[in-house]
C-alpha cells in the first residue's frame, strides 16, 4: 500500500558509494536466485539498463561508471553514438553514447511484494494487515483495534511512514511521479535512464525531473521520474508531471504520440546520507529498522530481508551490515526517543 505499489520496479546496480553498490549487487543476485520460483505475473525480465549520455561531460561519466563496474566484476559495455542509435532507434539523435549494463532487471513490484508476502504466510507467518500499528517498542506492538502483540524482535518497515512509529528517525518523504502509456511494443527495448539523472536525483535539495523509461512486458511504457521534498500531498502535480513528460519527449520524441493511460505518485523514504537504515535501533534491543531505502527499495528489498534475518538469527551476513546500521545517523536523537519510551509513551 506504500511506495512499493507506486514504484517502477527497476532492479538496478548503483555505485554512488561502495555501500550502495554492495547492497544493490547483493540484492540483485538474490533476485536472480528467485527466478525459478517467481510467478509469471511478477514479470521478471533481464532488460538491462542503458545509461544515456547526452553530451561529452556525461560521456566522461559513462567511462567512469564503466571502469568502476569493471573493477567490481560487473559486465558493462560502452556504446558510441551510432551503436546507441542502433540499440534504441527511437532515441533522439545524436546522443553522445551510453553505458549498457546488461544484468539489470525489471519486475512488477506490487506483484513481487504480494508473492513474497504469500510465501511468508505459507511458511507460517501471520498477517494482520490491513490493521494498523499505533505504537511499537519494548517488545510490544499495539494495533489500532486495541489488539496487542508481544515479540522478541519488532521490525519497523513502514517506508516513508516509519516516523509515525519512531519519530526520531531522520527520514524525509521524497515525492515521485510516474506515468504509463498505452501499448507500444518494441518502442523502447531496455530501461533507459539519462545520465543527467545522476546529477539531479541524488542531490538532496531542489525538485527535479529526469528521463527514465521502462518497457513493460505488456508493451506499455512507464515514464518517470520526479523527486520533490516538501510536497506531502498524494495528488499528481500537473506542473511536475508535464515537466517530466517534456523531459521524456526530449529523449524519445515519438512518446509525444503515445496515449497516456495513467499517472500517479508515491513517497520515497529519504535519509540524509542516501543509505537505508537496516539493523538494530540502539536504545531498544527489541527494535530493528528496515526503512529509508529512498529510490532503491525494490532493488534492495531482498538484501534488506536477508540482513534482518541474519541479525535476528545471529548469523554472519554475507556482506558487511555495518554501513546500514541506524546507529550511524541518530545516536543522539535515539537517546531522546528512548527516554520517551521508558516513560511508557
Ligand atoms: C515513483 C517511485 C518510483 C520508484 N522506482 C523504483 C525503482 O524502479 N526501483 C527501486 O529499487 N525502487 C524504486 N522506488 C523506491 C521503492 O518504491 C521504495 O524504496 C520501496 O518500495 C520501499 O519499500 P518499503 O517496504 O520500505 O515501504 P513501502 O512500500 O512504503 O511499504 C510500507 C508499508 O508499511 C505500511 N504501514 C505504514 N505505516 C503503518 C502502520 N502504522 N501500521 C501498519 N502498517 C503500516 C504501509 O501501508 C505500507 O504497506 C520508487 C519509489 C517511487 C516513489
Amino acid at each position: 500500500m506504500g511506495a512499493t505499489s507506486a514504484a517502477m520496479g527497476h532492479v538496478v546496480l548503483m555505485n554512488d558509494s561502495p555501500a550502495q553498490f554492495a547492497l544493490t549487487h547483493y540484492s540483485q543476485n538474490l533476485w536472480r536466485d528467485l527466478v525459478g520460483f517467481l510467478p509469471a505475473d511478477v514479470e521478471f525480465e533481464q532488460r538491462g539498463t542503458l545509461w544515456i549520455a547526452a553530451d561529452d561531460e556525461e560521456m566522461e561519466e559513462v567511462r567512469r561508471k564503466h571502469e568502476a563496474f569493471g573493477a567490481a566484476g560487473v559486465a558493462a559495455e560502452i556504446l558510441d553514438s551510432d551503436a546507441l542509435a542502433d540499440a534504441e532507434p527511437h532515441l533522439r539523435r545524436p546522443m553522445a553514447g551510453a553505458l549498457l549494463v546488461p544484468s539489470d532487471v525489471v519486475v512488477d513490484p506490487t506483484r513481487a511484494a504480494a508473492w513474497l508476502m504469500e510465501e511468508a504466510v505459507r511458511a507460517g507467518a501471520t498477517l494482520y494487515a490491513p490493521r494498523k500499528v499505533v505504537s511499537a517498542g519494548a517488545g510490544r506492538v499495539r494495533l489500532e483495534d486495541g489488539g496487542e502483540l508481544n515479540a522478541e524482535h519488532i521490525v519497523i518497515a513502514c517506508g516513508a511512514e516509519s516516523r509515525t512509529l519512531v519519530p526520531a528517525l531522520p527520514i524525509r518523504k521524497r515525492k515521485g511521479h510516474l506515468a504509463i502509456t498505452g501499448r507500444r511494443p518494441g518502442l523502447v527495448r531496455r530501461q533507459l535512464v539519462e545520465l543527467g539523472y545522476l546529477k539531479t536525483a541524488h542531490t538532496v535539495t531542489a525538485d527535479s525531473v529526469a528521463f527514465n523509461v521502462q518497457p513493460r512486458r505488456s508493451g506499455e511504457i512507464i515514464v518517470g521520474s520526479s523527486r520533490q521534498f516538501g510536497d506531502e500531498e498524494t495528488a499528481v502535480n500537473p506542473a511536475i508531471l508535464s515537466a517530466m513528460l517534456e523531459r521524456a519527449k526530449l529523449y524519445v520524441p515519438v512518446l509525444a504520440d503515445c496515449r497516456l493511460v495513467r499517472s500517479w505518485t508515491g513517497f520515497r523514504a529519504a535519509t540524509p546520507d542516501k543509505l537505508p537504515l537496516i539493523g538494530p535501533w540502539p536504545p531498544d534491543t527489541t527494535m530493528l529498522l528496515a526503512t529509508g531505502h529512498e529510490g532503491l527499495g525494490i532493488t534492495t528489498s531482498l538484501g534488506t530481508g536477508r540482513l534482518i534475518a541474519d541479525q535476528v538469527m545471529g548469523a554472519k551476513p554475507e556482506i558487511s551490515a555495518e554501513p546500514y546500521w541506524p546507529a550511524r545517523l541518530f545516536a543522539e536523537a535515539a537517546g531522546q526517543e528512548a527516554e520517551k519510551l521508558m516513560e511508557g509513551r
